[in-house]
């Protein structure tokens, strides 16, 4: 890549970054498609995310990927936040329009777009079990509400986290907190599973978030992790014929609409998406 006086810069803000993919899945969809930007990683130790922010204004970043541990405490130094990201109450991306910095929440858009895309189902009539009630599964929920799923329920290990995202969706959809013991019904019911949970993510990739037993061939099984590309649920869901989607479409189509934010232009998705497949197989976390 050859950076010049006209490249423009848009990056990663997290703590840590050093494993991050989006830089190589950026930087592979700008040479490919010619456009002069370049992406880095910075790495925002939490006291100085405020000076960061200042820094995309005073250097004239075009915008920002925001992860772990910025999502929420981002907020209050942007300038303006989107409805969607309001709702969810976190930002993963920023764009500076002229020195005002707008921040958007792409993670559940980009998770629903890759659901749709890769399993073919009807939101409208998905009975969706969400195991799980951290960051993730806010914007996912949010995501699904909104785009009028018929019935959310939520199973988390705090029953009070699960309760609380439950209390923030009842506006918009059919919404219960589950207890522990409610979960293998919960599984058995439902059109879909979403695993939002670190459960069987990579080095603890024996584990699974509910026994494989519960699974069957009626449901769609979905994992947001994405290393391993396939979690220990995934297989089990695959050996009872259940459909199933990987955390990996969720992490390509984030980015997809976060670039296309900062530049105006379509994403290459499919390069995207090899892009990342190739760093993971090769070891890459
Ligand atoms: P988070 O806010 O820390 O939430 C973690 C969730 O997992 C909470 O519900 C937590 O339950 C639950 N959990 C963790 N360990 C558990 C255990 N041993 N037993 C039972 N429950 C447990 O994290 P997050 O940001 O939402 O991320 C969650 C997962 O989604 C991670 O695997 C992450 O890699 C993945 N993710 C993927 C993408 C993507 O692009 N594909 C994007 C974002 C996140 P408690 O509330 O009880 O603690």
């Amino acid at each position: 890549m050859i950076v010049t006086s006209k490249s423009q810069l848009v990056g990663l803000f997290g703590h840590p970054v050093g494993h991050s993919q989006s830089p190589l899945m950026h930087n592979t969809a700008f040479q490919h498609l010619q456009l002069p930007y370049v992406y880095v990683a910075f790495d925002v130790v939490p006291d100085r995310l405020k000076e960061a922010v200042t820094g995309i204004r005073g250097l004239g970043i075009k915008g920002v990927n925001v992860t772990i541990p910025h999502k929420v405490a981002i907020l209050p130094f942007l300038d303006e936040i989107d409805p969607l990201a309001q709702r969810i109450g976190a930002v993963n991306t920023v764009v500076n329009a002229n020195g005002r910095l707008i921040g958007y929440n792409t993670d559940g858009t980009g998770y629903v777009r890759s659901l749709v895309e890769e399993t073919g189902l009807l939101l409208a009539n998905q009975v969706v079990t969400l195991l799980g009630a951290g960051g993730a599964a806010r914007a996912v929920a949010c995501t699904l509400a909104d785009k009028g799923v018929q019935e959310i329920r939520i199973v988390n290990r705090s029953r009070e986290k699960a309760q609380k995202l439950a209390d923030h969706l009842r506006p918009l959809v059919n919404v219960t907190a589950l207890e522990p013991n409610e979960a293998e019904e919960a599984v058995k019911t439902a059109t879909l599973i979403i695993n939002t949970t670190s459960i069987g993510m990579y080095p603890n990739v024996e584990e699974m978030p509910i026994p494989a037993e519960w699974l069957h061939d009626g449901l769609i099984v979905s994992d947001l992790i994405y290393n391993p590309l396939e979690t220990k649920l995934l297989t089990s869901a695959k050996q009872v014929n259940a459909v199933t989607h990987s955390g990996i479409g969720m992490f390509v189509n984030q980015g997809a609409l976060a670039f296309e934010r900062w530049t105006g232009v379509e994403a290459p998705v499919e390069l995207m998406r090899q892009t990342v497949l190739a760093q993971l197989r090769q070891g890459g976390n």
